[in-house]
């Protein structure tokens, strides 16, 4: 296991672009942290300067104490998984497993008990004898797991490995996955663009955003405290509704007027309000949603339309809440997140 430490590390490619600004934090032993954020964020960067493929332009980065920013990527005592599984196609899944190992000098008989034992693990014991080209796409991700395991590293660094597999098997592998970081323990990185794998495998999030972390915290923390707007609209499917209002006369309300919270301390001044819309209360309150379109989604509703002339999107629990039109709502103050309209940080 390995704790890993950035200190204000940084990168600018070689044409002057600047893909992640001055960034510190630090993983613990075993946990599972998972960068996420849209694509050119600088998460791969990143990911590539721990593993050691991207030069670090400045700062230090730290794996287990020992400064490791020109230390080569094969001794880092790391295995990366990548999305395309740089499996071997003219090697057999044995083999593949096998490759890291019999690079370093094993000896036979140790490599092939930890090829047994690692695909004993990840359900490929059958498989053994197969090419990659015999496999589904799911067995040759854990196949590319196997070879990370057998290495017994101090860290497991993904690069989007699910991206390519269809979503139900998306969903199993990334319960897999977890699973096997839980039992064997080694500290994590994992890198997606996908929200629903970030909230459900991370032990801490970092949402990244144009070379910058937005925020680092739990999924919870992510999901209910988002720190800007950026974070409110990138984590949750829908994601939190953030409306147009303002400091007015004692009250936040929104542009037809109505007040949805007291103001603290006299404030005036445009704000962004966001509220998840499982949060809103709907048959009750002050304000008016008019309703566009009910969407269907087995064990709830979701209901679209507009608030206060603004895209608004709220659940229905009940089904005699599903319906077009008018309807009164509720924001409860506690569910509420206030943002700064100009920089879109929460307030
Ligand atoms: P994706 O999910 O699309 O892979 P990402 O968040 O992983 O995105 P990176 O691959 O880290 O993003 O790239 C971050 C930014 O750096 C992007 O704007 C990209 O165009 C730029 N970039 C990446 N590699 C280089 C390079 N070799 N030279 C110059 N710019 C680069």
């Amino acid at each position: 296991m390995a704790r890993v430490t950035l200190d204000r590390v940084h990168k600018v490619y070689p044409n002057g672009f600047e893909a992640v600004r001055p960034t510190s934090f630090q993983i613990e032993d075993g946990e599972f942290l998972v960068l996420v954020g849209p694509s050119g964020c600088g998460k791969s960067t990143l990911l590539r300067m721990i593993a050691g493929l991207e030069d670090i332009t400045g700062g230090t980065l730290t794996i287990d104490g020992r400064e490791v920013n020109s230390v080569g990527p094969a001794d880092r005592d790391i295995a990366m998984v990548f999305q395309n599984y740089a499996l071997y196609p003219h090697m057999t899944v044995r083999r593949n497993i096998a490759y890291g190992l019999a690079n370093r000098g094993t000896p036979r008989d140790r490599i092939a008990a930890k090829v047994e034992e690692a695909a004993r693990m990840l359900n490929l014991t059958d498989h053994l004898d197969r090419k990659p080209a015999q496999l589904s796409g799911g067995q040759r991700q854990r196949v590319a797991m196997g070879r990370a395991i057998v290495r017994d590293p101090a860290l497991f660094l993904f690069d989007e490995p699910l991206s390519n597999l269809d979503a139900k098997l998306r969903n199993q592998m990334r319960i897999e996955i977890k699973a096997l970081q839980r039992r064997l323990g080694v500290t994590s990185i994992y890198v997606t663009h996908d929200q629903v794998e970030a909230m459900t495998m991370a032990d801490r999030i970092i949402v990244l955003n144009g070379g910058v972390i937005e925020q680092i915290g739990t999924p919870a923390e992510i999901y209910h405290s988002p720190a800007s707007t950026f974070v409110a609209s990138f984590m949750g499917a829908p994601p939190m509704n953030l409306i147009e209002a303002a400091f007015e006369t004692g009250a936040v309300r929104l542009p037809d007027g109505t007040a949805v919270m007291d103001a603290p301390g006299g404030r005036s001044g445009p704000i962004t309000l966001g509220i998840r819309p499982e949060d809103v209360r709907l048959g009750r309150g002050s304000a008016t949603f008019d309703v566009a379109l009910v969407e269907e989604l087995g064990a709830h509703r979701l209901l679209h339309g507009k608030l206060s002339g603004q895209p608004f999107t709220a659940h229905a629990l009940k089904e005699s809440d599903a319906t077009t039109g008018s309807h009164r709502i509720d924001l409860p103050f506690e569910a509420l997140a206030l943002f700064d309209r100009e920089t879109g940080m929460r307030l």
